[in-house]
C-alpha cells in the first residue's frame, strides 16, 4: 500500500515507497525468525477481506499465502463472516494452521463444527505456550455471520479458557483478539493469567520510538516491532510466487476511471470522526446516479439523501488518476444501494446513532457521511439528545433546496443494503416496508452497484474536486456535519468556494 493506506502509486513503487505486502511481510518476519529463534507468527484476524485479492479470489489467496508464511495461529475476524459460512468454509479447507476463538458458539452451524477451537498449545524453545483467541461479538451487527452462529461475551469467554489452561499447567497465554484497542486494554485489565495480547480490528498504530512513515502512533509498542517500512526488501521467492497470482488483477490496477484534483481523505481517523471529503463524494455519487437516471417530470431526482456509513470506506485515494483497483480498495464489499422511505424522526434517530457512535479513541464505522443533510450535533449534550440541527434537501421539489427536517414528513434516502439490513446497529432501518434495490447496470463485475456509482462520477469529463464545507468545528465539544451540494461539486466546479457558511441556501 501507499503512505496514506491506499493502493501504492506507480511512482511510488519504483521509488520503493510501498508499504505492507506479501513480499515484504515475508522477508521482515524471516529477518525476525532468523534473529531470534524461539518465535510465533499469529495473526489476529480480518486477514482475506478488503481487496482486489479477495474480490478475485475470495479467501484462496490469504489461505495460500497464510501457509505459505507459516502461521501459528490465527483468530477470526468479523471480515471473515462478510460472504456468510459459505465462503468461510473453503478458508478453512485450504488452511493448514490453527484457527482459535473462545467466544463463538456453532451448535447450531454444523459447517463450522471442528473448524476451530478455543485455544491452542503449541511449544517455543522448551516452552509450553497457550494461545486464546476471541471475535468480536459485534460480528452479527456488522457482518453475516447468520444465525447458526452465536458470539458470546469476550472478556468472560477468554477468562474461562485462560482459567483452564492455567489448571492444565501453561503458565504463558497469548490472547489473540480481534475486539479493538479499546477492548483488549480492558481485558489486560479484568482478566488475570494474561502476559500479552495481539489485538486487531481497531487497526490501531502502535509504536514505540521514530514512526516509519507519516502515520502518527496512537500508543506504544514495547515488545514486538512487526510494522514494515520502506526499508524492507521484498522476499524474492514469494515475489516469483505473487506473479501467477497477480495476472488477473492487472487490468483492474491499470484501469484508469477517472481523476482526482484532491486527496481523499479516507482513513478511520477522517471519515469515522468527521465529516470526509471521501465520504462526501461517495454519498454525492449515489444522489447524483439517481438524479441522472430520474424519469419522472416533476420531481429532480428519485432519492435526494444518502446516507453512507464510515466503515464502508477502507482507504484513502491519492490525488491524480483514479484507477479500478482504487475505487475497489475503498468500497470493496460488493455492496448494492436501496431506496426507502423513512418519517422524518426515523432519520433523526439514525443521526443520533451515527453520534453516538462517534468514537475518539476507537473510531466506528457506524459514524455517518451523507449528501442532501446538513446537521450539527453537539457531543456535550446528554447522549440521545445530541443531533441539534437537522435540514434535509428536498426530494419532491424541481430546485434541490434544504428545509428543516419534519418528523412527520416521509423521505426517500438511499442507503447501502448493508446498513438497510442493520448493519452497524442501525436496526431502525430493517424491515422497511417501501424497500427497493437500484440495480445498477448488470453485470456489475467486478464493481458493485455502489462503487459503480462512485465510478461513473469519477468517470465524468471533469477532474473530481471534492472538498469540506467550512464551519467543521471537529473539536470534542460541537461538531458540525454540514454537507454540500452534489450539483455545485459535479456541475458547476468553478462554483466551489472553500469556507461556505453551513445553512447557506442553494
Ligand atoms: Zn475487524
Amino acid at each position: 500500500m501507499g503512505k496514506y493506506t491506499g493502493p501504492c502509486k506507480a511512482a511510488d513503487v519504483a521509488k520503493g515507497l510501498c508499504f505492507g505486502g506479501i513480499a515484504r511481510r515475508m522477508a521482515k518476519i524471516k529477518e525476525i525468525r532468523n534473529k531470534f529463534p524461539n518465535h510465533l507468527l499469529l495473526d489476529a484476524g480480518d486477514q482475506y477481506q478488503g481487496s482486489l485479492w479477495f474480490i478475485e479470489y475470495k479467501g484462496l489467496a490469504a489461505s495460500y499465502f497464510m501457509n505459505l508464511l507459516g502461521y501459528d495461529a490465527m483468530t477470526l475476524g468479523n471480515h471473515e463472516f462478510d460472504k456468510g459460512v459459505d465462503t468461510l468454509v473453503p478458508f478453512f479447507d485450504n488452511i493448514t494452521f490453527p484457527v482459535v476463538t473462545s467466544n463463538i458458539d456453532v451448535t447450531n452451524e454444523p459447517r463450522l463444527q471442528d473448524r476451530f477451537n478455543k485455544s491452542v498449545v503449541v511449544e517455543v524453545g522448551g516452552e509450553r505456550i497457550g494461545i486464546v483467541g476471541y471475535t468480536t461479538k459485534t460480528t452479527p451487527s456488522i457482518s453475516s455471520p447468520g444465525p447458526g452462529v452465536r458470539f458470546q461475551d469476550e472478556i468472560q469467554s477468554v477468562r474461562t479458557e485462560v482459567q483452564k489452561l492455567q489448571a492444565e499447567g501453561i503458565s504463558i497465554i497469548i490472547v489473540l483478539g480481534h475486539g479493538g484497542y479499546k477492548l483488549d486494554k480492558k481485558m489486560a485489565h479484568d482478566v488475570e493469567g494474561i502476559d500479552v495480547i495481539v489485538g486487531g480490528h481497531s487497526h490501531t498504530f502502535l509504536y514505540t520510538g521514530d514512526p516509519p512513515s507519516i502515520e502518527k502512533p496512537d500508543g506504544e509498542y514495547p515488545t514486538i516491532i512487526e510494522q514494515a517500512n520502506n526499508t524492507t526488501v521484498p522476499d524474492p521467492d514469494i515475489i516469483e510466487e505473487l506473479k501467477d497470482w497477480k495476472r488477473p488483477l492487472q487490468s483492474l490496477k491499470q484501469k484508469v476511471v477517472g481523476k482526482t484534483a484532491v486527496h481523499l481523505e479516507g482513513t478511520n481517523k477522517e471519515c469515522r470522526l468527521q465529516e470526509c471529503n471521501l465520504g462526501n463524494l461517495v454519498a454525492d455519487s449515489i444522489v447524483s446516479y439517481f438524479a441522472e437516471r430520474n424519469s419522472a417530470e416533476d420531481v429532480w431526482t428519485e432519492a435526494s439523501v444518502s446516507l453512507v456509513n464510515s466503515g464502508g470506506i477502507r482507504a484513502p485515494i491519492e490525488k491524480g488518476n483514479v484507477t479500478m483497483e482504487d475505487v475497489l480498495t475503498v468500497m470493496p464489499f460488493g455492496n448494492y444501494i436501496d431506496v426507502i422511505t423513512i418519517r422524518g424522526n426515523v432519520l433523526m434517530e439514525v443521526l443520533s446513532h451515527s453520534i453516538e457512535s462517534r468514537d475518539t479513541l476507537q473510531p466506528d464505522g457506524a459514524f455517518l457521511q451523507f449528501s442532501g443533510i446538513r446537521v450539527r450535533y453537539d457531543t456535550a449534550r446528554q447522549s440521545g439528545e445530541r443531533v441539534v440541527d437537522v435540514s434535509v434537501r428536498c426530494q419532491n421539489c424541481l430546485v434541490p433546496r434544504y428545509e428543516p427536517i419534519d418528523r412527520k414528513a416521509l423521505y426517500k434516502i438511499a442507503v447501502s443494503d448493508f446498513v438497510i439490513s442493520g448493519g452497524d446497529g442501525y436496526d431502525m432501518l430493517k424491515n422497511n416496508e417501501n424497500r427497493s434495490r437500484f440495480s445498477g447496470s448488470p453485470p456489475h463485475k467486478p464493481l458493485s452497484p455502489l462503487a459503480e456509482a462512485v465510478q461513473s462520477v469519477l468517470g465524468e469529463d471533469s477532474e473530481v474536486i471534492s472538498d469540506l464545507e467550512g464551519g467543521i468545528d471537529s473539536s470534542l465539544i460541537s461538531l458540525l456535519q454540514p454537507q454540500d451540494d452534489v450539483w455545485r461539486r459535479f456541475s458547476c466546479l468553478s462554483a466551489l468556494a472553500t469556507g461556505r457558511p453551513p445553512y447557506e441556501d442553494t
